[in-house]
């Protein structure tokens, strides 16, 4: 018997047990992946059919008026591995365009119960297949090329790393990983011991420990990757409530693997005035000459380290990451699912949020990882805080960019040096 109905979107989801797992604060979280998965699997879907056409040009089976062929079905299967009431599995059926199958996974088996009967309940039982397995058995199951999915959503309790080694090698070449972490405690700096033994990064408590959350999964997604001569392209990277959200896609190619050293950075954190320097890994050292120019010509040893001993105030470094220190968004899609959200946004209950977190996200700067926030900086000198938009003016009439980050109000994003700052703040 049902006991409590939520409606969310275009799903109506009925609650036959409190311990099935249902989160009303998580709706922004499914709108925003709704968005992502509508304009990703629309990518997908034109990326396989012009490569399936090619192949079939080039066996000479085209056969209709056009010469291209008939379409060949492109299968776009999704997996919902850790399900729960199966909410999410519902809206991507009934929200999320080119679709052809989904499975809603769970391992308990009363989440399972009521996955079914709310698949019956809202009439998707053609899109929605119901799975009771161990999440990563059911993903290693899946792992041959030929039975990968098209997207696969991670939206654990706390920390996904457990599920990262399957769900790597279960995404198709140019699929979609969605992960969820919710342990911010961990990935925030409270307790960097454990972000080691989960993420294989040290974090710190720091004022843009956000976006460093972010980067450490990333870091975390990549190195499980890597060791299936796989790599991730972050297409979006959110900061929201008490959890963080990333949006991957997976590609294969031992070649690539050999930049992610110079895409990983240690964080030298100053605990005097609380600068944060990069220190990148490594290098990867393209070889023009090579008719491939993505052949390496070997590895580009890393600068020497910062030091143990801040430039700028002379008190001690703490050292954390290693991050992900390239782009954490595409651009060019991060545009593209804005305008999606823009153009419809009677289908989002949280579309105004939507629209004021990606608006914020494409101004990011993309070459500035990690940010000053404006409290922060000034507390530091105990200085009354300078107006946000003098700080800004500033550090654009040094010739340098500057933006905001989406993961904090009063944050500053600047690729200026950490002097220049320091300079502007003497002045004032
Ligand atoms: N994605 C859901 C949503 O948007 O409403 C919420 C998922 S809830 C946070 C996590 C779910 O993972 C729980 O229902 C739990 O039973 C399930 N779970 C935990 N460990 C699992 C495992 N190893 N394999 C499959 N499911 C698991």
């Amino acid at each position: 018997t049902a006991k409590k109905s939520i409606q969310e979107g275009q799903a109506e989801i009925r609650l036959t047990s409190e311990k099935v797992f249902y989160n009303p604060v998580q709706e922004f979280n499914r709108d925003l992946s709704i968005a992502v998965l509508s304009v990703f699997t629309k990518d997908y879907m034109e990326e396989k059919l012009t490569r399936a056409l090619k192949v079939k040009k080039s066996e000479k089976i085209v056969n209709d008026a056009t010469g291209n062929g008939t379409n060949p079905e492109i299968p776009v299967t999704i997996l919902e591995a850790l399900s729960a009431t199966g909410l999410r599995s519902i809206r991507y059926a009934k929200e999320v365009p080119n679709i052809t199958k989904i499975i809603a996974n769970d391992l308990s088996e009363q989440a399972v119960e009521t996955i079914k009967s709310n698949i019956v309940h809202n009439g998707v039982e053609d899109l929605i297949e119901t799975s009771h397995d161990d999440a990563c058995m059911l993903m290693y199951k899946h792992k041959h090329p030929s039975q990968r999915f098209a997207a696969i959503d991670l939206d654990p309790y706390g920390c996904p790393s457990i599920f990262l080694d399957s769900a790597v090698q279960s995404v198709q070449d140019g699929g979609l990983l969605l992960v969820t972490a919710t342990d911010m405690a961990v990935l925030a700096g409270n307790s960097p011991e454990t972000c080691y033994c989960k993420y294989g990064a040290v974090s710190l408590k720091t004022k843009c420990c956000h976006e460093m959350a972010l980067r450490i999964l990333l870091q975390c997604i990549e190195q499980h990757a890597n060791r299936y001569s796989r790599y991730i392209v972050p297409l979006l990277s959110i900061s929201a409530d008490f959890y963080i959200r990333v949006f991957v896609k997976i590609y294969s190619g031992a070649i690539h693997c050999k930049k992610t050293t110079s895409k990983l950075s240690m964080v030298y954190h100053c605990v005097g005035c609380d600068n944060i320097t990069l220190q990148p890994l490594g290098g990867f050292k393209p070889n023009p000459t090579e008719k491939n120019p993505q052949q390496t010509k070997g590895y580009l040893p890393a600068a020497p380290p910062v030091g143990e001993y801040c430039s700028h105030c002379n008190q001690r470094h703490h050292l954390g990451g290693p991050i992900w220190s390239a782009p954490i968004h595409d651009d060019a899609f991060v545009s593209r699912v804005l305008t999606h959200v823009q153009d419809n946004p009677a289908l989002f209950g949280t579309a105004k949020r939507m629209r004021g977190v990606l608006a914020m996200v494409r101004e990011e700067l993309p070459d500035a990882p990690l940010y000053y926030t404006q409290d922060k900086l000034f507390g530091r000198v105990h200085l009354e805080t300078m107006p946000m938009l003098t700080m800004r003016s500033a550090i654009l009439n040094a010739g340098y960019k500057v933006s905001y980050s989406h993961a904090a109000k009063l944050s500053i994003k600047t690729a200026a040096p950490a002097q220049l700052v320091w300079d502007i703040i003497r002045t004032w």
